[in-house]
């Protein structure tokens, strides 16, 4: 069986990305979600082992000390890794895994697993973020002008992605990235052995 291919997702927040990857893994069941360690507390409506593994400081640090981790960084003050034995184990049995991490992360994954596929989400204007970001309400606007800058600052590395996704309409969207994920599969390097086994017949 082929390995599966590792789909690497960051976006500014406010962008989407939660609820285009949910969409995307209803409609794609050979798609795993990693799910990351980190150690910023809970919020409402999250469940430890769906959203996050949530972990103490001394937790984390003692899942980097063991080598537990794919990769880690501090953003906003708070720890957030990747797992390492499920991402791997997953590949192995040919799921095609998505690690929804920041761009630090990302770049050091590209570093590891330079085959890996990377998207970039982004908003349809810096107007329209600004919208969505007010409409949540869940943010002061001082905290929502950190945020837009924040995002205009991360926009920056979009240009080291392979693919770009925009959430002007949800459903293109998630149609979008499913695209993706379709043509990476059919990518001759992620096909390993196909033309060698069709000539042996
Ligand atoms: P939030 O606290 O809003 O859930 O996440 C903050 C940022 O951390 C997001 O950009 C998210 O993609 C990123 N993030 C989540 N998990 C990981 C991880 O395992 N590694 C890295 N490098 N970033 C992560």
């Amino acid at each position: 069986m082929s390995k599966g291919i590792l789909i690497v997702v960051s976006a500014p927040a406010g962008c989407g990305k939660d609820t285009i990857l949910e969409q995307a893994l209803k409609a794609n069941d050979n798609l795993f979600y990693s799910v990351s360690a980190t150690s910023r507390a809970m919020r409402p409506g999250e469940t430890d082992g769906v959203s996050y593994f949530f972990k103490t400081r001394e937790q984390f640090e003692e899942m980097i000390k063991n080598g537990e981790l794919l990769e880690y960084t501090e953003y906003v003050g708070n720890y957030y890794g990747t797992p390492k034995k499920a991402v791997t184990d997953m590949l192995e049995a040919g799921k095609d895994v998505i690690l929804k991490i920041e761009i630090e992360g990302a770049a050091n994954v590209k570093k590891m697993f330079p085959d890996c596929t990377m998207v970039f989400i982004l908003p349809p204007s810096f107007a329209e973020l600004d919208r969505r970001l007010h409409k949540r309400g869940t943010e002061t606007d001082d905290v929502i002008k950190q945020r837009l800058e924040t995002a205009r600052k991360e926009l920056k590395f979009a240009e080291n992605y392979d693919y770009l996704v925009t959430n002007a309409a949800l459903e293109d969207a998630v149609a979008d990235f499913l695209a993706v994920v379709r043509a990476e599969k059919c990518r001759r390097g992620n096909r390993p052995g196909v033309i060698e086994g069709l000539l042996a017949e």
